[in-house]
C-alpha cells in the first residue's frame, strides 16, 4: 500500500486525483486530506478514503470539520501551521494542489519528508522556483510536474538528454475570450472570463487563461522546472488543446505529446510514474478530428506573456512580485473593483515599480523574501486597483 496525502482535495484537481484513487482504493493509504472553504465535502472524502487527518486552512471552519467528523477517529486540524504539520506526516507520495502562493510551504515541507511531490501548484515554482528545486536536489525528493504542458515535456524528455534540446514550446487553447473583439475586452465580465472552451478547471485557472497570465505563469514553471534558458521557451496557440506541448531537438525534430483534454492523464502518470498503468481518460480517433490548428499568439490580446518574459529575465524575486500582483488583482476583478485588462496594466506597472527598486533582481530566494516580497507587491497592487475606481 502507498501512502499518499493530497493537499487541495477539495479543489479540481484534488477531487481528479481522488477519483483516480477511488478507482483502486486497496493500493493506497490516504494520510492527510486538506481543504479550506468546503468542509462538507473533505468529510465525505476523508471518511469514505479513512483518512489519517483532515486539515482546513481556516481555522474558523476546524468546529464543523471536528463536528463532522467526530467518533471517526480521523485527525482533525486547521490553520497554516497545521498544514505544514500534516506534510510532515510520512507519505510516499504527494500531490500538491492547494491554488496560490499559500501551496509553497506545505510542498517545501514535504520535500523533506515524502519520496515523490507531484507538483500541481504552479505558483511554487513562480515565486520559489530556484527554492523548490534546489531542496529537492539537496534532499533527493524526486519532483513530478501535474501541469499538463509540463507533464508533457517531461514526458517527451524521457530517455533524452536536456543538453540536445532547442526549444520547448506549451500550447495555450487562448482561453475563453480568445475570439472576443479586442475593443470590448475591457467590459468582459466575470462569468464571461470563466468558461473555458475545452478544460474544466478551478475558477481562478479559467479567468487566468482567458488573460493568458496561466500560460505566463507555465513559461516561467517552464523555466524553473527544466532549466531552460527564457529565450528557449515558446507559447503557440492551439486551439483544440490536444497537442500539451512539443520539445524541439538539436537535430530539428519536434517530440509532440498528444493527448485528451482531462487532467486525469497528467495526475495519473505522476501517480503511477515510473510505470505506465491504464486510466480512465478518452482514447482520441485523429481521424475523426481531423486537423489541428496553430497561430502566434498576438501581444496586445494577451499582454500577460510580454510581462513573463520581463520576469523571467529579470529573475530573483520578480516571481514572487509577478505571482502576487497577479493573484491580488485577480481579487479585484472578482471583487468587481477593476475590469478584465486593468489586471495586466496593473501587474505591469507592479513589475516596474518594484523591478526599479534595488535588490529584487539578485535577492536570495527564502521563505522570508518571498514572503516579504509577496506582501509589498500585493500592497501596492491593493494601491493600484483603489486608483481605478
Ligand atoms: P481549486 O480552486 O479548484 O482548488 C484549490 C484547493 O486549494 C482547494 O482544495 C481549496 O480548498 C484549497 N485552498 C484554497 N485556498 C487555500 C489556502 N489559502 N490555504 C490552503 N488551501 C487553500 O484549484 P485547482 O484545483 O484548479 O488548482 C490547484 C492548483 O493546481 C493551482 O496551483 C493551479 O494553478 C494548478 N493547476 C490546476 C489545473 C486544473 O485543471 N484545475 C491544471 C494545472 C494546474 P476549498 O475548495 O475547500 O476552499
Ligand atoms: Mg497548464
Amino acid at each position: 500500500m502507498r501512502r499518499i496525502s493530497i493537499f487541495g482535495a477539495t479543489g479540481s484537481i484534488g477531487q481528479n486525483t481522488l477519483d483516480l484513487i477511488r478507482r483502486n482504493p486497496d493500493d493506497y493509504d490516504v494520510v492527510a486530506l486538506t481543504g479550506a472553504q468546503n468542509i462538507p465535502q473533505l468529510i465525505k472524502d476523508a471518511k469514505e478514503l479513512r483518512a489519517n487527518v483532515a486539515v482546513t486552512s481556516d481555522q474558523t471552519r476546524l468546529a464543523e470539520l471536528r463536528d463532522g467528523l467526530a467518533g471517526s477517529g480521523i485527525d482533525v486540524a486547521a490553520g497554516d501551521a497545521a498544514l505544514i504539520d500534516a506534510a510532515a506526516r510520512p507519505a510516499d507520495w504527494i500531490m500538491s494542489a492547494i491554488v496560490g502562493a499559500a501551496g509553497l510551504r506545505p510542498g517545501l515541507e514535504a520535500l523533506k519528508h515524502g519520496t515523490v511531490l507531484a507538483l500541481a501548484n504552479k505558483e511554487s515554482l513562480v515565486t520559489a522556483g530556484p527554492l523548490l528545486m534546489g531542496e529537492a536536489k539537496r534532499l533527493g525528493a524526486t519532483v513530478l510536474p501535474v501541469d499538463s504542458e509540463h507533464s508533457a515535456v517531461f514526458q517527451a524528455l524521457i530517455g533524452e538528454d536536456i543538453k540536445s534540446v532547442e526549444r520547448i514550446i506549451i500550447t495555450a487553447s487562448g482561453g475563453a475570450l480568445r475570439d472576443h473583439p479586442l475593443t470590448a475586452l475591457d467590459s468582459v465580465t466575470v462569468d464571461e472570463a470563466s468558461n473555458h472552451p475545452n478544460w474544466d478547471m478551478g475558477q481562478r485557472i479559467t479567468i487566468d487563461s482567458a488573460s493568458m497570465f496561466n500560460k505566463a505563469m507555465e513559461l516561467i514553471e517552464t523555466k524553473e522546472f527544466f532549466g531552460v534558458k527564457p529565450e528557449e521557451i515558446e507559447t503557440i496557440i492551439h486551439p483544440e488543446s490536444l497537442i500539451h506541448a512539443l520539445v524541439g531537438f538539436r537535430d530539428g525534430a519536434l517530440m509532440a505529446h498528444v493527448g485528451p483534454p482531462d487532467m486525469r492523464h497528467a495526475i495519473g502518470f505522476a501517480l503511477n510514474w515510473p510505470d505506465r498503468k491504464d486510466l480512465p481518460v478518452q482514447r482520441l480517433d485523429l481521424a475523426q478530428i481531423g486537423q489541428l490548428n496553430f497561430r502566434a499568439p498576438d501581444l496586445a490580446r494577451y499582454p500577460a506573456l510580454a510581462i513573463a518574459q520581463k520576469v523571467m529575465e529579470a529573475g530573483g524575486l520578480t516571481g514572487a512580485v509577478f505571482n502576487a500582483a497577479k493573484e491580488r488583482a485577480l481579487d479585484g476583478f472578482l471583487a468587481g473593483a477593476c475590469s478584465f485588462t486593468d489586471m495586466a496594466r496593473i501587474v505591469s506597472r507592479v513589475v516596474d515599480v518594484m523591478l526599479s527598486k534595488e535588490g529584487l533582481q539578485n535577492a536570495t530566494i527564502t521563505l522570508d523574501s518571498v514572503r516579504e516580497a509577496d506582501a509589498m507587491a500585493r500592497a501596492l497592487t491593493g494601491e493600484e486597483i483603489a486608483k481605478q475606481e
